[in-house]
């Protein structure tokens, strides 16, 4: 695996550390934003080496001193915060929902033991080690925020204005995007993918639409997605008509009387978007969404979600090693 040995500059200022993530799980982009003499970072990588090397690859932008002061966490997942745990003097700010979400995140220690102690003959254990055994997450300490806010805050790195825009529950309960007014810049966090079938764990889907149309109203000139190329509003426009598609294809599915897995199932075998990687997500989509329409009383947690995604990747890569299934 290829990492970026610098960071893209898409603004004056603002410059994106994008890992050519697609087609996997766990490399999100990072954005730096630098003004006089003062530096912040929107999201941290998934692990030590990932956070190592995006630091080698910043080093250049950094201000004299090289210190990042502020952390932005859009969300809670490990692919944008577990990096947190090496910038001990930052002050580190996601939403109080975040927090919130943080207390309840796998830590990096035990997304280990889950990734390389489970069993691989299995669908899940498979599926996990083939995503996620190339990371290695051992002496990663849980770091949370050190503050946290509700609704919107407004910050300033040098003379740079980031404004955090709360927009969950969403990807996640505790969804923030960075909006930088002068630069023309949004970072969406996970509400936004490029190139790949998207995952959301919160929902309902129609909260993922919403946070994509808050970005598309603030008129943004760069747009850069939790994973994934930057683009601009084009891109954005066309990811919500995706998103209000696959809405409507899970719904509809629903109201033919389809359980959750036939409905999936049906997703799949259609795949109305080849162009995308990762269509095992489209389970834990629809799950998700049928959750939030028949308001079930908890939303299944990830480990769940994800079991339904392994099981369809796992038929992909097995042709004739279905249970039951002589084909
Ligand atoms: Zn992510």
């Amino acid at each position: 695996m290829d990492y970026p040995e610098r960071l893209i500059t898409v603004a004056d200022g603002v410059h994106v550390w994008a890992p050519d993530g697609v087609g996997t799980w766990g490399l999100a982009n990072c954005v730096l934003v630098t003004s006089r003499d003062e530096a912040a970072l929107v999201d941290t990588p998934y692990t030590t080496d990932l956070t190592e090397r995006l630091l080698a690859a910043a080093q250049p932008l950094l201000p004299p001193g090289g210190r990042i002061g502020t952390v932005v966490n859009t969300h809670a997942n490990g692919d944008h915060a577990y990096g947190n745990c090496h910038f001990p003097d930052a002050e580190i700010i996601s939403s109080e929902a975040g927090l919130e979400h943080a207390r309840n995140e796998p830590g990096p220690e035990q997304l280990h033991q889950l990734v390389h102690h489970s069993d691989r003959g299995t669908p899940l254990g498979w599926y996990l080690y083939e995503h996620f055994g190339r990371y290695d997450f051992r002496g990663m300490e849980p770091t949370g925020p050190t503050r946290t806010f509700s609704g919107e805050l407004t910050l300033t790195v040098g003379a740079t204005e980031l404004r955090l825009i709360e927009v969950g529950p969403a990807h996640t309960t505790g969804d923030v995007i960075v909006h930088l007014p002068e630069q023309g810049v949004v970072c969406t966090g996970d509400v936004y993918f490029e190139g790949d079938h998207v995952v959301h764990w919160a929902g309902p889907l129609s909260r993922v639409a919403d946070a994509v149309r808050t970005v598309l109203d603030l008129d943004p000139a760069v747009v850069v997605p939790g994973h994934g190329p930057v683009g601009g509003p084009r891109e954005l426009r066309a990811h919500l008509a995706y998103l209000e598609d696959i809405t409507a294809r899970i719904h509809a599915l629903r109201e033919q009387g389809r359980d959750a897995a036939e409905a999936a199932a049906e997703l799949l075998r259609t795949d109305p978007y080849p162009r995308l990687g990762m269509p095992e997500r489209l389970c834990i989509l629809t799950e998700l969404e049928y959750q939030h329409l028949d308001a079930a009383p908890t939303v299944a947690g990830p480990i769940q979600l994800v079991t339904a995604a392994a099981r369809a990747a796992f038929d992909r890569a097995h042709p004739g090693h279905r249970d039951g299934d002589q084909g």
